[in-house]
């Protein structure tokens, strides 16, 4: 296994990942490390395969090719003899247990109070006893801004709000890789600034990984420490986000840099 700049093992390591729906190849032998504790944000044009890459590391997508390391240990399959074996589903549960997602449309539990969303995983898949669950809950929603809400139902909050307690459930399980896709692109310009902030705080606060879909170009380069510039499911070019933004050596990501910026 490849160190990673700073030396030891990766957070996450694709090695010559590929996806396929049906006939179409979405990523074609992907190979990218990150660090553990960095925050790396993907960038690219609509279907260049970021959104596909987050599923891939939360395996709501199976690979169809290739290696996903957490940590140095494999997140769906291995090599063995020489072949590539799937392992069993019980232990790429275990495996995804630290691996938190916040998703473009909130998906929280519609049926379930805002404290309900928070509990019910630390409960059902950590084991954690419900009252430590629920003053931890209270910790997350008080730092999000939403205590006076806990009781509430998902659809009686503002999409920004919303937003915000699906940031505390994924908290709830003590990540330490989040994986953030679009978060904002579906909420109203007035309700993106709070949820971004609650993001900013995290990440000055913690050492959680993180892997950012966003075309919020300024969070971008606020929070991440590398920006990988994705075109046709491969890394064009990739760097600190100040060299990227300000001075990219792809016609293909300049021209990209103007249509969003
Ligand atoms: P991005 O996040 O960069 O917009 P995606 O990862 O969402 O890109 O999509 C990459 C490509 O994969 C697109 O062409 C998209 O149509 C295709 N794709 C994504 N999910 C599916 C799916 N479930 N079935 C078929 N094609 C898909």
């Amino acid at each position: 296994m490849p160190p990673t700049e700073s030396g030891g093992t990766p957070a996450i390591e694709f090695r010559d990942v590929e996806k396929r729906f049906g006939d179409h190849t979405v990523l074609k032998g992907l190979n990218f490390t990150v660090s553990p504790g960095e925050r790396v944000t993907l960038i690219g044009p609509s279907g260049s395969g970021k959104t596909t890459i987050l599923r891939l590391i939360m395996t709501l997508e199976s690979l169809t090719g290739g290696y996903i390391d957490v940590h140095g240990e494999p997140l769906t399959h291995m090599e063995r003899g020489g072949k590539r074996v799937a392992l069993p589903g019980k232990q790429v549960r275990a495996n995804t247990k630290r691996i938190g997602m916040v998703f473009q449309h909130f998906n929280l539990f519609p049926n379930m109070t805002v404290i309900e969303n928070l509990v019910e995983a630390p409960v059902h898949v950590l084991g954690m006893k419900k009252a430590e669950a629920v003053e931890k809950a209270r910790g997350l929603l008080q730092k999000v801004g939403l205590s006076d809400k806990e009781n509430e139902h998902p659809s009686r909050l503002s999409g920004g709000q919303q937003q915000r307690v699906a940031i505390a459930r994924a908290l709830a399980m003590d990540p330490d890789i989040l994986l953030l896709d679009e978060v904002t692109s579906a909420l109203d310009p007035e309700l993106v600034d709070d949820v971004l902030q609650v993001l900013r705080d995290i990440a000055e606060e913690t050492d959680i990984t993180m892997l950012i879909v966003t075309h919020e170009m300024q969070f971008a380069r606020d929070v991440s420490q590398r920006v990988m510039m994705f075109d046709g499911g491969v890394i064009l070019e990739e760097g600190h986000p100040e060299d990227i933004f300000t001075n990219p050596r792809e016609e293909r990501t300049r021209r990209f840099l103007s249509a969003v910026l």
